[in-house]
């Protein structure tokens, strides 16, 4: 931790970057912290706790600007930053990220090749949670995975934290806030909030990098993150694909294969 303070102070001190986002100490547990002057280094933290994918701010040009920026992030997060580099969101000359392994070593990476090796040593695995979850939907009928997502989407009353807590959600103007024409209808209730579900999950096929923030963030508790989890486990098979690790082939609803088995392409 004093090594991660001790960088990010000099880093901000010689002006290799203008802004740190990192984690502080919150009321109940650390919270995002935008650091920016060297004297504000000693407040970061960096620790098991700190999983708050903040891959979420490095598209929001009102808080990072043109400036180079560093910003702390554990596996979850880098993953999300791969994927952000896919998708041109990101300039490589423009970050720099400070990570440290499980034995507390700090890490500087600077490219998306750095960055993808360090990525590459890291296993994507289900947690317990996942886990458990996901094998009870395996072992349903359709009938049964439809039902079991229609009570789950009942509870939803449309806050949108979902989408806020989402670092490839970066569109300035979502489809839910389209009025002229309406694809879906703003309030809560079962159509109306399929309407939005189905819709978020077909515009992360490919591209959910599995961070759980989504799911982590919704206040009634919808596992709403295992949904494009399982689009993303069932995709790699397919296209030889997964978003957040390393490639720089593009997305697999965006690219294609001489080879591929459709027809479209030829
Ligand atoms: S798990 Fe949720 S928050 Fe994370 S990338 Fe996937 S859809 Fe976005
Ligand atoms: S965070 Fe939960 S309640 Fe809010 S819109 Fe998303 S799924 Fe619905």
């Amino acid at each position: 931790m004093e090594k991660l303070r001790e960088r990010a102070a000099a880093l901000l001190a010689d002006g290799t970057v203008s802004l740190v986002i990192g984690f502080e100490e919150g009321t109940k547990r650390p919270r995002p912290f935008f650091c920016r002057t060297s004297d504000q280094a000693s407040k970061l933290i960096f620790d098991s706790r700190c999983f708050h994918n903040l891959a979420v701010y490095v598209t929001k040009k009102e808080l990072v600007g043109k400036e180079p920026f560093a910003v702390t992030a554990p596996i979850a997060t880098l993953r999300s930053i791969l994927q952000l580099y896919v998708e041109n969101q990101l300039k490589e000359e423009q970050m720099l990220i400070l990570t440290a392994d499980p034995a507390g070593e700090l890490f500087e990476l600077r490219s998306f090749d750095e960055i993808s090796a360090y990525v590459a040593n890291f296993e994507l695995k289900r947690g317990e949670r996942e886990e458990e979850i996901l094998h009870k939907i395996e072992g349903m009928t359709r009938e049964e995975r439809w039902q079991f997502w229609l009570n789950e989407m009942s509870q939803c009353f449309k806050c949108y934290a979902c989408r806020s807590a989402c670092p490839l959600c970066y569109c300035t103007k979502c489809v839910v806030e389209v009025n002229r024409p309406q694809w879906i209808h703003p309030w809560p209730a079962p159509l109306a909030n399929m309407e939005w579900h189905i819709n978020r999950a077909m515009h992360m096929v490919g591209r959910c990098t599995a961070c759980g923030a989504c799911g982590e963030a919704c206040p009634v508790g919808i596992p709403i993150d295992l949904i494009t989890r399982k689009m993303m486990e069932d995709l790699a098979p397919e296209f030889g694909y997964i978003p957040g690790l390393p490639a720089r082939q593009g997305n697999a609803l965006s690219s294609w294969r001489l080879d591929d088995r459709e027809q479209f392409i030829r």
